[in-house]
């Protein structure tokens, strides 16, 4: 449920000619919430793309992670603003910003800045080579405890035998193409998950590595209860 969004209307306007969306969401990261969007205008300058949008989707948060979009907004044509009416979960984050989004390509990641910008240029590079899916693999999981690392095994492992699809080292750091996008938007599923059901589709895929950064600011947003729910 979206309860309010900013530059649709101009977007539209230019809709043909945004070549890259990018998908962010954000539940309380209003502090490096800027200085991610920032890193990632610089590296997107350096491209020759044809046009790009940012699509920050605000997903119930509880400090000024709206305002700090709003003024993003203002600053910018290429930044778009969705606010979701409570905190719904990252999934459905995730899904109200492909809905929204116009591009040719759309890459996901986080708002936290353990997503580096740095890596875009090689998403980008593998999509125009012919891949409808570009997975982000962590090439460590420093940034978690011993326990979490146990878990996510334990999910995977259990995940892979249910489904044959693998999620070891998987991330929500991933491209998909327009015919994926409106492909996935398509599955009549119930439950959302963004990382599982994009590998399921089964489209040609490549992989780009990257090492989780720590956090620019906060902690994770996840309990322990909400990862069960998976
Ligand atoms: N997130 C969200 N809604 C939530 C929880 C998280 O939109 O209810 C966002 C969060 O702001 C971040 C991304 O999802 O941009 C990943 O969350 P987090 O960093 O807390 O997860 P972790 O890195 O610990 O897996
Ligand atoms: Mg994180």
């Amino acid at each position: 449920v979206c309860q309010q969004s900013l530059g649709a209307a101009l977007m539209n306007e230019q809709a043909g000619s945004v070549e890259l969306s990018i998908v962010i969401p954000a539940f309380n990261e209003a502090e490096g919430l800027q200085g991610l969007v920032d890193g990632i205008q610089r590296v997107l300058a350096g491209l020759s793309l044809a046009g790009y949008e940012l699509i920050l989707v605000d997903d119930g948060s509880q400090d000024p992670t709206w305002s700090t979009i709003e003024s993003m907004n203002q600053a910018s044509d290429q930044v778009r603003g969705i606010a979701l009416a409570r905190n719904f979960g990252k999934e459905a984050a995730v899904l109200a910003g492909l809905e929204a989004s116009q591009g040719q390509a759309v890459l996901v990641m986080d708002g936290d800045g353990q997503h580096p910008p740095e890596r875009i240029p090689q998403f980008i590079e593998a999509w125009r080579a012919g891949a409808d899916l570009v997975e982000g693999v962590k090439t460590s999981r420093s940034d978690q405890s011993w326990l979490s690392r146990l878990a996510s095994r334990l999910f995977n492992r259990a995940f892979s035998r249910m489904t044959g699809v693998d999620l070891n080292e998987a991330s929500d750091f991933r491209l998909l193409s327009r015919p994926a996008v409106d492909a996935l938007l398509a599955l009549p599923e119930r439950a959302f998950f963004f990382r599982g059901l994009s590998s399921w589709m089964g489209y040609p895929t490549a992989r780009v590595e990257f090492e989780t950064a720590a956090r620019t600011s906060g902690r994770s947003k996840f309990s322990t209860w909400s990862l069960a729910r998976y």
